[in-house]
């Protein structure tokens, strides 16, 4: 059965009466290309793609509130520099006009590229339940293990909050300039009171922080010894695989190249 709510409500009443038994849809560009392999075969849809506040982003408190249905493209036009470095990478036009945010979420793939920019920038996540209120997650709690989440199944991701006033910058190494899968990619973000976010992607089974290089950079000013030594650390806080697209060891190397690269590009000496 095909559900198309039109309000939110509705949305998540769905949800929590059929919770497992029914998969919400939102701009489909994972889970349409996992029905035509065969991979997902659905009891139910919940397609959100016509719930009318889906595409709001308000400002409030120095914070961006990113609704469920916040596309791509609409993030690419967003003035925070690592999710909209992000969103333009994905796939192309068509992928980013219907792609969001919370799919990205949703798929928690170890290669989300949207997902290792709200982990650098410490956002938070509404997941919503009807007739149980929303509770507030930190992204970083959200991700459990490979394409496990903290996400229940009467439960909708409902909201994204981005810091609006954070330094922040983003990279991806891939085999080509578009439509490119990362093999691997990292994000830093910087409060401004002085504190850090690192995360990166496709170097585990789901996107990571790092906490022990996170530590080292909130300890001390930024200098070109300190950003050597948190490169080193970033290394082994990862835990990549040997793939088609890339060796493990090229992997943990390029973490600690792409981490020296966005420290010494994006904050030292107070650039940015
Ligand atoms: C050609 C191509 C290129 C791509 N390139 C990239 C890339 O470079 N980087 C990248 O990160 N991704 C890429 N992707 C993957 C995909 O586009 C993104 O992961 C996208 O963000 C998924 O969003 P969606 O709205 O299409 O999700 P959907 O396919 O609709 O859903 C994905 C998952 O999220 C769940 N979900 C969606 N919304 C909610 C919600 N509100 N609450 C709870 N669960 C929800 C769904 O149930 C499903 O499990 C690519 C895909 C294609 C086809």
């Amino acid at each position: 059965m095909l559900y198309q709510p039109q309000i939110l409500e509705e949305a998540l009443t769905l949800k929590a009466d059929l919770g497992g038994d029914v998969d919400a849809l939102a701009g489909g560009t994972d889970l349409l290309v996992a029905l035509s392999r065969g991979q997902w075969r659905p009891k139910n849809v919940l397609d959100l793609s016509r719930v009318v506040e889906r595409s709001e982003i308000r400002k409030a408190d120095s914070r961006f509130s990113l609704a469920h249905g916040v596309t791509h493209a609409q993030l690419t036009r967003l003035p925070v520099r690592a999710l909209a470095e992000a969103a333009l990478s994905i796939g192309g036009p068509q992928i980013r006009n219907r792609g969001t945010l919370a799919g990205n979420l949703g798929t928690a793939s170890p290669a989300g590229d949207g997902c290792v920019a709200l982990l650098a920038l410490h956002a938070e996540m509404e997941l919503t339940r009807a007739g149980r209120g929303s509770r507030r997650l930190p992204v970083r709690d959200f991700f459990l293990d490979y394409r496990r989440t903290e996400l229940r199944p009467e439960e909708l991701i409902t909201r994204v909050v981005v810091p609006a006033d954070w330094t922040s910058a983003w990279h991806k190494i891939g085999k080509r300039g578009s439509v490119n899968i990362s093999v691997v990619c990292a994000a830093v973000a910087r409060s401004p009171q002085g504190r850090f976010g690192v995360a990166f992607g496709s170097v585990g089974p789901y996107p990571l922080t790092a906490p022990k290089t996170e530590a080292l950079l909130n300890a001390a000013a930024l200098t070109p010894e300190l950003i050597d030594e948190a490169a080193a650390m970033a290394q082994t806080e990862v835990s990549p695989i040997s793939d088609h697209r890339a060796s493990a060891a090229y992997r943990r190397a390029m973490c600690g190249t792409l981490l020296r690269r966005l420290l010494t590009e994006h904050f030292l000496n107070g650039r940015d």
